[in-house]
């Protein structure tokens, strides 16, 4: 049976055997030494005196696959790395089994690449996912969403999943589409965020929902930016700003305070600033307000909150609306209750504040959400106000329209981009370090080397004639 190499120091002076990757190897001619890993750790390993083993020794290279059993023997006093996983013991190799061999590593899997070429490493990122460093961030990544379903478990929230063929959703910018072969000439849509569908589930009486989704924005590549990403997307029924921003403030200091015990919160409950003073005082709307900034450890939460909810833009982001008002954040928000009645009437309508509240760490948007309107009229009056005809509105939201008028509760919500709170949880530069398999900045998985072009037969399938530029 196999012992995992974290608890081999419970079973020193047995004979156990190992499965794992050779990490590092040392041929020094009678005796070679090794440092195998596998999935919890490391330990170092010692062949002498059994030439028929040394000989399969001598043929080993970093990265193969082994299984080593050995006997795990205590290290001379003076030979003990303090405070090293293993650094008390080795195992003294009886028996060697190669399970695969493996081409030499693109680079070293000893140390962090971080230094290393992007491309390189995203070409051969099964390779470097062996690094401790991404280990640890995958670890953790699960480790963040699991306690974060079992505190929202715990608060009666259900996790559901929601479509991602679907109608396109305005959250500002270009959607991803899917051609529907049965229906030629016509498309789905990638969803840019569970938006419509969440409020659904709150007409469907689902009362607290939450999901870790995937979301897709076709948007210009911008570095840290990755055309799928990650939220932790939220809605309640019947509760207010103060319940949803407390229930997501235990969440977070939960995370910190179970996972990361080497962290601080600088201030709890989180402060809330205004949009208008967080432009005045810090020149931004996502305030670094951490005392220390030299601190890897200090982590500086607020909630900006008062936020316009319409701006005046000559060319609107959203690509559906061909007025001059665009939303600053999400078309389905409700205004401030004070503002109602301007929502309504469509009056002062630079003046009408969102009932929207974005959550920053360390000077980034962690997320951001509102309540809604459930009121169908006040939903069709935003809608006009960006400039929406009364045909394209019953075209694209007539069904949240009728929700809403089926007995809708009031409801908001939030979401969180998760790839980006595991950035700064894990002290990484950028979000490619805690996601799995990313793209590039251009949006290119140089692994799978997509997007990439389809057969004309697929195509042909598709109802699709491609109109390219000729190449020269
Ligand atoms: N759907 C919004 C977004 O993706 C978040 C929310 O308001 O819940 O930004």
């Amino acid at each position: 049976m196999r012992t995992l190499i974290k608890n081999l120091n419970t079973q020193k002076g047995e004979t156990v055997t190992i499965n794992g990757w050779v990490h590092v190897a040392r041929d020094q001619g009678k005796m070679a030494f090794f440092d195998f890993r596998d999935m919890t750790g490391t330990v170092q390993g010692v062949v002498f005196g059994k030439p028929e083993v040394l000989e399969i020794a001598k043929t080993l290279r970093p990265e193969w696959v082994v299984a080593v059993t050995g006997i795990v023997n205590e290290r001379p006093e003076k030979m003990v790395k303090a405070g090293v996983l293993n650094g008390d013991i080795e195992l003294e190799i009886t028996e060697i089994t190669v399970l695969n061999t493996a081409t030499t590593p693109a680079f070293e899997l000893t140390e962090s690449t971080i230094g290393i070429n992007e491309r390189v490493r995203l070409e051969n990122r099964y390779v470097d996912l062996r690094t401790d460093r991404l280990q640890k961030n995958l670890r953790m990544r699960h480790a963040v969403a699991k306690l974060t379903r079992d505190i929202l478990d715990d608060e009666g929230f259900t996790e559901i999943e929601t479509p991602l063929f679907t109608k396109s959703t305005p959250e500002g910018a270009r959607d991803y589409v899917v051609p529907a072969r049965l229906y030629p000439g016509q498309f789905y849509a990638l969803p840019q965020s569970p938006q419509q569908y969440k409020q659904l589930l709150m007409a469907g009486g689902i009362e607290r929902y939450f999901q870790f989704a995937k979301c897709m924005r076709d948007e210009d590549t911008r570095g840290d930016r990755q055309p799928e990403f990650t939220q932790m997307d939220m809605e309640m029924s019947f509760a207010t700003e103060d319940e949803i921003m407390a229930i997501n403030e235990k969440v977070l200091i939960a995370i910190v305070e179970k996972l990361y015990p080497e962290k601080r919160i600088q201030t709890v409950p989180f402060p809330r600033i205004t949009y208008a003073e967080a432009m005045e005082k810090h020149g931004s709307d996502r305030p670094d307000l951490r005392e220390d900034k030299t601190d890897d450890n200090l982590l500086a939460f607020a909630w900006v909150v008062d936020w316009p909810f319409f701006e005046k833009t000559a060319d609107s982001d959203d690509p559906q609306a061909t007025g001059e008002w665009t939303f600053t954040h999400n078309p389905f928000s409700l205004s401030k209750p004070e503002h109602i009645e301007n929502l309504k009437n469509k009056t002062n309508i630079g003046d009408i504040m969102a009932s929207q509240y974005d959550i920053t760490l360390n000077g980034l948007e962690i997320g951001g959400g509102s309540i809604r309107a459930h009121d169908p009229e006040i939903l069709k009056s935003i809608l006009q106000i960006l400039g929406h005809s009364d045909e394209k509105i019953e075209k694209n939201f007539g069904h949240m329209l009728r929700a809403l008028g089926s007995g809708t509760p009031p409801h908001g919500g939030i979401a969180w981009g998760f790839d980006r709170l595991m950035m700064i949880l894990q002290n990484e530069p950028n979000i490619r370090e805690v996601i799995a398999f990313p793209k590039t900045g251009e949006g290119r998985d140089l692994m799978m080397d997509s997007p990439s072009p389809i057969s004309d037969q697929q195509l042909g399938e598709l109802n699709i004639k491609l109109d390219l530029p000729v190449e020269e």
